[in-house]
């Protein structure tokens, strides 16, 4: 099934990925769009695209090659289609299901929306799913780092992140604020910019379905549920209890709340169960430094996964290497979850490590788990090794500094 782009040249010797039964049907030779990505972007994605494909190699013996496939968006849309985000990339991504995207500059305060979160808007990709987890070498604000290992999925369409708001002053700000006083009777300042945070059964229920399904594939204890519900009840409290409500209908057999953890199992979770339990906002961000190794899988609204995968992130020193995927149903937008460092652009100098471990996740989706484990264990030895680009290096005893390209050709030297 060739497509029809204009601008967009899919390699002649890949093969779509599909769905078949609900699941990816994923050939030898998958086509997989690739979004460069501004600034930085344009030296990871070199070095990521060499240390996956050195890895594919290896682990299938050359019976596996993944086809890549440029397609535009940002900067390096502009010459090609006149707009940083052209319909052609939009309709690439979900014609072939599974991409990979370097960061998109987003101006502040003005100019253009996020290309990211219209990305993620227009195709749906209602879940941010951020791991992270501790790897060893890299150096770490806290005593006990290894302890760091949770899988974050952050609900990625709705809460104050829907884009719907409107400047201080204007019509719509203006005629909201009027609305309210009079059919409420609330009085908001008339110098007031307003935003709207809407969080929905549908929005909430597709995320922890997404989170539960992943603890009980993957044999994770327990799905914590973060919220701000003592304060905002009707929107972040409601998504706890929606989140509870879908455990409890779709999952019955295969959860027990942390309630029933207590009242009926004094604390000890019988085999095979997923604990669902929640914690409000604040006080999670002070217990994953303090009692890290009692969570696990993470689902949460927009602003609040925000907050939280940085936070957890920066527990294990790894910012620069936090990966991240934006899922749909089926499509699969794996990124770094940095942005595009304009000071660094183009002296290939920055980690690469945030894009390499999308990458790495964007293998396991693929069902390609030798390759992925393949790179994880090499960059653990690149990293032990002390062979480290300079955000690392400045910040451990005895480390040589290598470039980017350096780096990726370190891992894929380190790999068996
Ligand atoms: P940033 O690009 O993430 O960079 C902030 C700082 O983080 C850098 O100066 C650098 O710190 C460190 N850093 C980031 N990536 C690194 C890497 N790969 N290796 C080593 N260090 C790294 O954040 P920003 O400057 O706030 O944002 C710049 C632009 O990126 C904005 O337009 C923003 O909207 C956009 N953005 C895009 C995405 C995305 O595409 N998903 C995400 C976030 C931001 P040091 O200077 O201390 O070395």
């Amino acid at each position: 099934m060739a497509a029809k782009f204009k601008k967009i040249t899919p390699p002649k010797d890949g093969i779509p990925i599909t769905i078949a039964g609900n699941k990816l049907k994923v050939p030898n030779n998958p086509i997989i769009p690739v979004i460069e990505g501004d600034g930085i972007g344009r030296d990871i994605m070199k070095a990521t695209r060499r240390v996956i494909d050195a890895a594919v190699e290896k682990s299938y013996s050359g019976k596996k090659k993944i086809a890549w496939c440029d397609i535009y968006a940002g900067e390096a849309a502009m010459p090609v289609y006149g707009e940083v985000l052209p319909a052609e990339t939009i309709k690439a991504i979900k014609e072939y299901l599974v991409a990979l995207k370097g960061p998109l500059t987003t101006p502040i305060g003005g100019g253009f929306r996020s290309l990211n979160v219209t990305l993620r808007q227009v195709m749906d990709l209602y879940a941010c799913v951020r791991p992270v987890r501790y790897f060893p070498g890299v150096p770490a604000p806290v005593t006990h780092p290894e302890k760091m290992n949770v899988i974050i999925f952050r609900e990625n369409t709705e809460d104050v992140y829907a884009g719907i708001e409107w400047r201080k002053g204007t019509k719509e700000a203006k005629q909201l604020i009027k609305y309210i006083k009079d059919e409420f009777g609330i009085k908001i300042r008339t110098d007031s910019g307003i935003g709207i945070k809407p969080i929905s059964v549908t929005g909430t229920q597709r995320l922890v379905r997404k989170a539960i399904t992943y603890a009980i594939t993957h044999n994770r204890p327990s799905v914590t549920i973060v919220h701000k519900g003592n304060i905002m009840k009707y929107t972040e409290g409601a998504f706890r209890d929606w989140g509870y409500e879908l455990a409890k209908k779709e999952f019955g057999d295969k959860t027990i709340t942390e309630d029933e953890l207590w009242s009926k199992h004094n604390g000890k979770a019988p085999k095979g169960k997923v604990i669902i339990k929640d914690r409000i906002a604040d006080s999670m961000l002070q217990q994953i430094l303090t009692r890290t190794d009692e969570y696990d899988v993470i689902a949460t609204p927009n602003l609040n996964g925000d907050y939280l995968s940085d936070a957890c992130a920066a527990q294990v020193g790894g910012l620069g290497m936090a990966p991240g995927a934006n899922m749909g149903d089926f499509i699969g937008l794996f990124e770094a979850t940095h942005g595009t460092a304009p000071k660094y652009a183009d002296k290939d100098m920055v980690n690469p490590g945030s894009l390499i471990l999308s990458a790495v996740m964007m293998l396991e989706y693929l069902g390609w788990k030798e390759a992925a484990i393949m790179v994880e264990k090499a960059i653990e030895k690149t990293i032990i090794n002390k062979t480290v680009t300079y955000d690392l290096e400045r910040q451990m005893q005895g480390a040589t500094k290598v470039s980017t390209s350096e780096y990726g050709s370190w891992i894929i030297k380190n790999m068996i």
